[in-house]
This record gives structure tokens, C-alpha cells and sequence, in this order.
């Protein structure tokens, strides 16, 4: 089988075909009639109308078969069309072209084919008319012509086809058009409509840079109408001053790149990729009014991606704008402060890291900013503020607000003193961060410093001329220069009393500072508060008797015991008691009471005064309150008691309070926490190494307790030896608080007589009273006749008990006959307090002064002191260097007394026996100070001052 090759105007040929719109179409009795006749004509079986498609034969008419199309390689028709004229083929069996034809050697078993090719109105061959048989047969001549002319009629009927179907079509298409344009007329009137609805403004210009588009949006943007505009070049005037190109003319000329210089003062971004551009800026005559707008300029294609239109968006961001600029105002405001602020600022995460240092901290740490970035607040600490700031952070993260004072670790590694005053950061109520101001401490620690130094050196200065004047008045006024005239006496008084005044002030505000700078100092101890209530009205009996009152301690439960300093709580009810006997009326009685319960001790001191006025009730514990300012003139306060006392009871985590009735009086109430101490604890008395004592040296048993029995009537701490080691050990340990010694002649270790001999070489004991009691009594009395030694008393056994006692109480009433009086070493560099002392303890002691360290190393060197009385500040160092010289010594130390301008620390308090502050101490105090170290026995006095517990060492 030869498949037909394609004719060379095969194109134009299938493009003649479709044209007549005939192919796939409907059987046709027209056609079918002509077939209907072939068949008759030639007496043929079957008889087909061919048209020849790209690969296939479709049958429009198709006479004696049902097929309606075939493969055109296996098509006879496709032979037909390749030459001039008709195509008979009479025995296919023969013929090579189609011997093995499927259509050949099976149905419809062709054998005889005859075809004549039809012609389209340009002479293309698109189809055949054919006549097939089964047999072979002949086909003449006139057959041939009679099928030329059916084939004629057959294009006759594909022509009338063609231009039916053309007409029809026409009008097919103008409907289609009509359609077309009432829908393209439905979709520009919804277009506009949607231009005309939309809330954005939009502008459109097509090619020739008329104005197509102006929607309403537009209109009252800019205050143009469309009607204006439309149709019209002038878009300009609606933004421009001045006639310009607008971005949509820009972009119908397809200038791109005159963008950037026709708007390069408008904020600008294009998007060259869609050929869109964007610009921004203030326009000034918007409708009159400035506005900021945003313009976003596209092209517009048709489906032929032709350039036909430029179309713009307009967005008014004035409020954006606005609120942006407010926003980056309040930016850069914000910046501005954290950069210009004097203090450091830190801002960060929860998780400690800095999220913003500003300058100044980096600076403080010494970093450079961009260094901090990323770090660790716990990388500008030292370590062992870790815990601290930890709890810091912790409790900034639960909302609190945080102040607090640390030492800001530098890059060098050197430590800054800074304040931190931190707060939470919140962001939408959540916790997000802190934000600290760190504030540089060093030029406050140094004013500080200054300041403290001031006051100090204020103090001293005031205090030490003080002293020396009350010193010397109070002796005046005691005749020591004589009888005075009664109103001299009374000058001098007036005197005394103002200089206490005076003092007082003093001491009150230097307690105001203390208290304020956190420097003032506790010793908090248990203590049983009945002996110091006691005490402190003792002291203050000088108030009662001057106002005329009475101080009336209610009977109270012994052994209620608070941990307190028992000097600062003495300044307390001192404070209390003299308010209230201030504020009595002479015959009045000011009740002291003591009262507990379970967790508490209160302390009350009610007076039947005046009352406090219920406005003034709210300010009493605030500084320098005084609820009439004559009141101080007569009554002689500085408005600083209360406040003071108040700091001061909270200190020891009590709490003050008062009760009033106006015209009745007045109840000050301090409660105290209760002190519960374990049960079996050995009296308080005895653990007080400077109680006196009394010295039993016996060694017989019976007789040594028998002793100790008689003894503890003295009240006195009883200590027994029952060797002459033991007692040297004791002697050596309390020195110059025994009171008496009861000695044996006959101990086991050594003979009583010889060490009376060495007691009296030992300086610190040299004057120790001895009571000897011993059956050989007599024959040594007669022993050591004529020698130094001096005893008491000499007692025989059996003893006498009242013998005993009477020798005892005798010690307490040595004179200058029998024992040589004390000595105190003074050191001193102000000669006029050295004067004032030495004449207030003439009846007590012998005082001897030195002006410096120096000179009283000297003196020590050269001689023993029963007592040591230090001024802190001297010339060549602290007073309290001589403790130093003191040590090395191969004996007891005497006790030392400070007495200076300032208070002490704890620290030193714990070295010293007593401490007393110059204006602060009266004539009398310092005198009953003093005898109460250098006379063991003598009642201790409770200054109004600071006296540090009396200690071991002397
Ligand atoms: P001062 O007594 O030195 O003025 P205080 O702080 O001790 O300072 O007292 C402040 C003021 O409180 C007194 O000036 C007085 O007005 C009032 N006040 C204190 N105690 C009493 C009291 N018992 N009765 C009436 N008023 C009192």
C-alpha cells in the first residue's frame, strides 16, 4: 500500500475546507439526494461525498455504507486529490497502490473506485465525489463525464453552504457584537461606578494625557470636580502650583526615568519591575488645607499589551503622618533625654540582657556603647553582689519598684558606687523588662564624707568648749571659787542651764544625722528591763525635782527581758520621763509602769498633764515638731526627742505610741519584743565580769563554804580558791574588781603572809583589802608587824559573822588614811577640759594629765593608774592607741574610760570600760563613773550618754 503524499497547497487547501464550514456538520438530503443518484446511474453499491481533513476523510453525504469517516493514509480519495482530473481505478487487486489496502483485502472489499475531486470557489480541492464497487468493472468515458457533472452539483451545494453559513454567521457575530458591547457598556458603567464608589481616591489619563478617571474620592481630596477635569491636561493644578508632568504623564511617556527628577523631594519607591512608582509628600492646597498624600502610579495595558492609560492611587496619610510624627517627636524626645540625661540608663529583658545602655552608663562602666550590646547586666557586678541583685531582680519582676546602692563592676575592673533606682517594663500589661537609672555615687560619698567630716570636726569643737563651760560653772556654782552672791548665783545658773541646752541640741541633731545616714549603732543584748527602768529614773530624779514631780514606778514583774541596747533605750524613757515631767503640773505624779504580755513588753510612762491637741497628735514624732513653739522657750526642747526615740525603738523592732486626753494627760507607750532565754541560764549578774567581787582563799571545805554563805550577804560576786595558785589565778583574771580578799595564813601551797607580800607588789592589786581569817590569826598579826602589808581586819576562827561583814562594808569606805587614793591618767590636748576634770574628781582621785600619746607612754612607763581617761583625738593619734601600750605590759590593764567629743563605734565600745561623750555628761556622772571603775562597790551610774557594755579586758 503507497500512502498519498500531502499536496503541495495542502495550507491553503484545509484553510479552503474550513471555510466552508461544512465539515462535522448534519447529514444534508441535498446531498444524499446527489449520492442517491450516483448509484442509481452507475449501479454502484456504494457512493460517498469525501472531504479531506488534515488526517482523516469525513463522509458529508455516504450512500450503501455507515461509516462516516476513515484514516485518510488508508483513503482512495487522498490518491484522488493529488492529480488533474478524475481518479478511476478498476481492479484495486492490481494496482500497488492499493492491492493490500485493508479497505482492499477486507470491507468493504473495494475492487472498482472511481472519484471526482470537488473544488472550493478558489479551486482547492477539498473533497471527493466517489463510486465504489466490489467488482472490478470499466468506466467510460461518458460515465466519466456523467460523474464530472454530478461533482459539479455537488459544489454547487458546498458553495450555497458557504455563503449561507457566511450570512449566517454575520448576523450570529453582530448579535455576538451587540452582546459584546452591551456588556463591555455594563462593564465600563460598573467600572465607573466602582471608580466613582471607592473610597481611594483614583485618577486615570489615557495616552494623550487627558484626564479619564476622577472619582469622588478625588474630588474632595483635592476640591477639583470631575466635570473640570475630565477631558482635560490639567492634573497638575490640583497638586502643583505651576504646571508640571504628574507621574501619570510621566508614565504614559514611558519616562521612568525622569521619576527620580521630577520628584526627588517626594519620598519615592518604584517598583520598575510592574512599572509602578511610588511617591509621598506634603501638598499644601488640598481643598485647602495641607495634607500629606501617598500617590501610587501604575500603567494600564490592553489584552495586545499595549500602553493605553496611567492610572493613579491617591491615599491621604495626613493622620498617619501625624500620628508618626508624633510618635517619632516623642522618639526622639525620648532619645534626646536618655542621651542628654546625666545618669545612666539600662533597659533590658527579662533575662538580664541589655536591650538599650545610653551613653552616660557605658561611660560609667567604661565601655563604648556597642560593646554593652548583647552583654549581661551580671557582667558589670562583681560577684559578690550576685545574691543581691538577684533578690532585686526578682522582686522587680513581681512589679515592685527597687532602690539600691551597689558597686558597678567597670571594664578596667575597677568598682563604681552607684545608686540603682530600677522598675518594672510593662508591654501590654505583661512584664517585658526593667528600665534602671543608675546614678553616680562617688561626688555624694565624697560630700558625704565631707559632710560627716564637718560634722565631726563641728562637734568636736562644739563640745569641747561645752564641757569646759559647764564643767566650770557647775563647779562655780558647787564653790569651788568661792561663796557667790545670790545674783551672781543665779547669773551662773542661768548659765549651767543654757549650756545644757545647748549641749542637748547638739546631741539631738548629731543623733538626727546618725539616725538619717544609717550610721547609728546597736548593741543589742538581752537585757532585763526592770533594773534599767530603775536606773534611768535614778538618773533623771534631777527632772522630777526640777519641774516638781514625782516619778512613781509601779511594782513590776522581775526578769521581763527584750533585746535592746540598753543605752539607747535609757535615752528613750530618759526622753519620755523629761517630756512628761516638762509637761506636768508641780505636784504632779508621772507613773512609770512595766507591763508583758506573750510576745511583748511594754514600758508606759503616763503623766496628768495638758494632753496633746489633736491636730499637733499626727506631727509629734516628726523632727523638730513642738506642738507650741513657746512651749520650747519655757519648757527648753528642741522638737527632736521623739523623733529620735521613735528611729530608735524601731531599731530594736518595738514600736512607740501614746495615748491622750486633752486636759488630762498623756501616756507614751514603747513595746519591746519579749526575750525568752533558755531555761537554766546562769543570772545575768554573774556573767558580768565587772561586777565587784570578793575573793575567798580557805582551804578547808567547810570553812571555805561557810564563808561564801556569810559573804553572798554582801551581794557581792563570790569567787573561792582553795590554794594560793588558784587566788593568783583569780587575782590575775579580775584584778581591780575584787572588793576584798578573806585570806588563810595556813594553805597548803604557800603561807598566807608571803603572798600578802606579793599581792602588795603588784600594782594593780597593791591596795587589795585584805580580811585575814585563820586560827593562827594573832601570831600572824605579830608576824609581820612593822611591814607594809595592810589588812583589814584580822579575824580567828571560829569566825564571827558580823565581824566578817562590818571588815567587808569597811572596804567600801577606805580614805585617803589608809589607803592611798587612786590614780587616773587623763590624756588630754584641750588644758581647760584637763583643768575642769581634774578639779571635779579632786575628792576621788588623783588625776594626772597628759597632753599626747607620747607623754602618757611615758608616764605609764613609769608609773601604775588605776584608771585610764582618753580623749580620742590627740595631736600624735587616737587616744585609743594607748590600749596598745597598755597590753604589752605583764599585768592587769586598767579600765579606760573615752571620754571625747564623738560617739564610738561598736567596735572600739567593746575594747574600753566606759565611754562618755564630753557635753553630753555631767560633773556628776563622769565622778560616779569613774569611782564606780576605780571603787568596785560603788553604785554604777547610768549616763545620759552613750556607755558601751563594761568588758573583760579592763
Ligand atoms: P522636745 O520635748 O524636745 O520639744 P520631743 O520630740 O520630745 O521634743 O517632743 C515634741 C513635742 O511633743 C513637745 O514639744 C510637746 O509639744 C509634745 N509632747 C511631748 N511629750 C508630751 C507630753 N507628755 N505631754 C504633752 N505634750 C508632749
Amino acid at each position: 500500500m503507497i500512502i498519498a503524499y500531502r499536496p503541495p497547497d495542502e495550507i491553503k487547501r484545509l484553510e479552503a475546507l474550513y471555510a466552508l464550514n461544512i465539515l462535522d456538520t448534519p447529514r444534508e438530503e441535498r446531498f444524499d439526494r446527489i449520492t442517491r443518484l450516483a448509484a442509481r446511474l452507475f449501479d454502484v453499491p456504494i457512493v460517498l461525498i469525501t472531504l479531506l481533513d488534515r488526517d482523516r476523510q469525513w463522509f458529508k453525504a455516504c450512500y450503501g455504507a455507515s461509516f462516516t469517516e476513515t484514516s485518510r493514509d488508508v483513503s482512495f480519495c487522498s490518491h484522488a486529490i493529488l492529480g488533474e482530473g478524475l481518479l478511476v481505478i478498476e481492479d484495486a487487486r492490481t494496482d500497488e497502490r492499493f492491492f493490500d489496502n485493508p479497505l482492499v483485502t477486507g470491507e468493504p472489499f473495494i475492487q472498482f473506485y472511481a472519484g471526482c475531486p470537488l473544488l472550493s470557489s478558489d479551486g482547492s480541492k477539498v473533497g471527493i465525489l466517489c463510486l465504489i464497487d466490489s467488482h472490478s468493472r470499466k468506466f467510460s468515458q461518458a460515465d466519466q463525464t456523467a460523474l464530472e457533472d454530478l461533482a459539479k452539483l455537488v459544489e454547487k451545494e458546498m458553495l450555497t453552504n458557504d455563503l449561507a453559513r457566511t450570512i449566517k454567521l454575520a448576523r450570529e457575530n453582530e448579535q455576538r457584537t451587540l452582546v459584546l458591547f452591551d456588556e463591555l457598556a455594563s462593564q465600563r458603567e460598573l467600572t465607573t461606578n466602582l471608580f466613582q464608589q471607592c473610597a481611594v481616591a483614583v485618577v486615570a489619563i489615557n495616552l494623550e494625557h487627558k484626564v479619564i478617571v476622577w472619582n469622588k474620592a478625588t474630588e474632595e481630596l483635592t476640591g477639583y470636580g470631575a466635570a473640570e477635569m475630565l477631558g482635560t491636561s490639567n492634573q497638575w493644578k490640583a497638586f502643583f502650583g505651576y504646571e508640571r508632568p504628574t507621574l501619570g504623564d510621566l508614565l504614559v511617556d514611558e519616562a521612568y526615568d525622569k521619576v527620580p527628577l521630577y520628584y526627588k523631594n517626594y519620598v519615592q519607591g518604584s517598583n520598575l519591575a510592574a512599572n509602578a512608582v511610588h511617591a509621598e509628600g506634603w501638598f499644601d492646597n488640598m481643598n485647602g488645607r495641607r495634607r500629606y498624600l501617598k500617590f501610587d502610579t501604575s500603567p494600564v495595558y490592553n489584552k495586545y499589551n499595549k500602553l493605553v492609560a496611567a492610572i493613579t492611587t491617591l491615599q491621604d496619610a495626613t493622620q498617619q503622618k501625624q500620628t508618626d510624627a508624633q510618635l517619632q517627636q516623642q522618639r526622639d524626645f525620648g532619645l534626646q533625654v536618655m542621651t542628654t540625661m546625666g545618669q545612666g540608663l539600662i533597659v533590658t529583658n527579662t533575662g538580664g540582657s541589655f536591650d538599650y545602655v545610653n551613653p552616660v552608663f557605658a561611660e560609667l562602666a567604661g565601655f563604648a556603647p556597642s560593646e554593652l550590646e548583647g552583654r549581661q547586666v551580671l557582667d558589670t557586678i562583681f560577684e559578690n553582689e550576685y545574691d543581691n541583685i538577684r533578690t532585686m531582680w526578682r522582686r522587680l519582676l513581681m512589679g515592685e519598684k527597687v532602690n539600691y546602692e551597689t558597686l558597678l563592676k567597670r571594664a578596667d575592673g575597677s568598682g563604681l558606687d552607684v545608686l540603682v533606682t530600677a522598675v518594672p517594663r510593662y508591654q501590654d500589661g505583661q512584664i517585658i523588662g526593667t528600665i534602671s537609672v543608675i546614678t553616680d555615687l562617688t561626688e555624694r560619698k565624697r560630700i558625704e564624707r565631707l559632710k560627716n567630716e564637718f560634722i565631726s570636726t563641728v562637734s568636736h569643737e562644739l563640745r569641747t568648749p561645752l564641757t569646759s563651760i559647764r564643767g566650770s560653772l557647775g563647779l562655780v556654782i558647787g564653790g569651788v571659787a568661792g561663796e557667790l552672791s545670790p545674783t551672781a548665783l543665779s547669773m551662773v545658773e542661768i548659765a549651767q542651764k543654757n549650756s545644757e541646752r545647748l549641749g542637748r541640741l547638739i546631741n539631738d541633731i548629731l543623733d538626727i544625722e546618725k539616725i538619717e545616714s544609717g550610721k547609728m549603732q546597736f548593741n543589742l543584748k538581752p537585757r532585763e528591763l526592770l533594773p534599767l527602768l530603775q536606773q534611768t529614773i535614778e538618773v533623771n530624779q534631777g527632772y522630777a525635782e526640777q519641774y516638781k514631780v514625782i516619778f512613781k514606778l509601779e511594782p513590776a514583774a522581775p526578769g521581763l527581758k527584750s533585746l535592746v541596747d540598753s543605752d539607747r533605750l535609757t535615752q528613750v524613757v530618759t526622753n519620755l520621763l523629761s517630756n512628761a515631767a516638762k509637761f506636768s503640773q508641780a505636784g504632779d505624779s508621772v507613773i512609770i509602769k512595766l507591763t508583758e504580755n506573750k510576745s511583748f513588753v511594754r514600758l508606759s510612762v503616763s503623766d496628768q498633764g495638758a494632753g496633746i491637741a489633736e491636730d499637733f497628735q499626727q506631727h509629734i514624732f516628726q523632727k523638730f515638731a513642738q506642738a507650741d513653739s513657746s512651749s520650747t522657750r519655757q519648757q527648753g526642747g528642741t522638737g527632736l526627742g521623739l523623733s529620735i526615740s521613735k528611729a530608735i525603738v524601731e531599731h530594736m523592732h518595738g514600736q512607740i505610741g501614746f495615748d491622750t486626753v486633752v486636759g488630762a494627760g498623756t501616756t507614751f507607750w514603747v513595746d519591746l519584743p519579749r526575750y525568752y532565754e533558755d531555761v537554766g541560764e546562769a543570772p545575768i549578774n554573774h556573767l558580768d565580769p565587772s561586777s565587784p567581787r570578793i575573793l575567798v582563799c580557805e582551804d578547808n571545805y567547810d570553812i571555805n563554804k561557810l564563808l561564801c554563805l556569810i559573804l553572798e550577804e554582801t551581794g557581792l560576786q563570790i569567787d573561792s580558791a582553795y590554794r594560793v595558785s588558784e587566788a593568783r589565778e583569780l587575782l590575775n583574771k579580775y584584778g581591780s574588781r575584787y572588793v576584798a580578799m578573806t585570806l588563810d595564813l595556813l594553805l597548803p601551797d604557800q603561807d598566807g603572809i608571803s603572798f600578802m607580800r606579793e599581792i602588795r607588789q603588784n600594782p594593780v592589786i597593791a591596795n587589795l583589802p585584805v580580811i585575814v581569817v585563820s586560827a593562827k590569826a594573832g601570831a600572824g598579826k605579830v608576824e609581820i608587824k612593822g611591814s607594809a602589808v595592810s589588812v583589814v581586819d584580822w579575824i580567828n576562827k571560829p569566825i564571827d559573822q558580823t565581824r566578817l561583814l562590818a571588815a567587808v562594808a569597811q572596804t567600801y569606805h577606805r580614805n585617803a588614811d589608809n589607803l592611798s587614793k587612786p590614780s587616773i591618767l587623763h590624756l588630754e590636748d584641750d588644758l581647760d577640759i584637763v583643768r575642769v576634770v581634774a578639779t571635779i574628781l579632786q575628792d576621788v582621785a588623783q588625776v594626772i594629765s597628759a597632753k599626747d600619746l607620747q607623754q602618757a607612754r611615758q608616764h605609764l612607763a613609769s608609773q601604775n593608774f588605776d584608771l585610764i581617761l582618753v580623749d580620742l583625738e590627740l595631736p600624735d593619734g587616737n587616744g585609743l592607741d594607748i590600749l596598745g601600750s597598755l597590753h604589752q605590759q605583764d599585768r592587769c590593764s586598767p579600765p579606760v574610760v573615752v571620754f571625747s567629743a564623738n560617739e564610738i563605734s561598736l567596735d572600739t565600745a567593746q575594747k574600753v570600760s566606759a565611754a562618755l561623750i564630753k557635753s553630753r555628761t555631767s560633773n556628776q556622772e563622769l565622778v560616779a563613773t569613774i569611782r564606780a571603775l576605780i571603787m568596785p562597790g560603788s553604785p554604777v551610774p547610768v549616763p545620759a550618754g552613750v556607755v558601751p557594755e563594761r568588758t573583760e579586758n579592763a
